[in-house]
């Protein structure tokens, strides 16, 4: 099969008001921004919501620690 011309499953999807960005953590749909989404170098997002990613880091903090 030629999968060159599938894209990789959609991580948005459009709630009307704005675009929805998924986090795989959670499972959730979040608003596509900075606010909800930490930056990335190079204007994209993280693929975790802010709340995922604080939790990691808090945990991989303590495993580390
Ligand atoms: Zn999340």
């Amino acid at each position: 099969m030629n999968t060159a011309s599938i894209e990789r499953p959609s991580k948005h999807r459009n709630a009307g008001y704005a675009i929805e960005r998924y986090c795989p953590r959670c499972e959730e749909y979040w608003p596509a921004d900075e606010e909800f989404f930490h930056p990335r170098p190079g204007g994209r997002l993280d693929s975790w919501c802010r709340a995922c990613s604080n939790e990691y880091r808090r945990q991989h903090r303590q495993t580390k620690h």
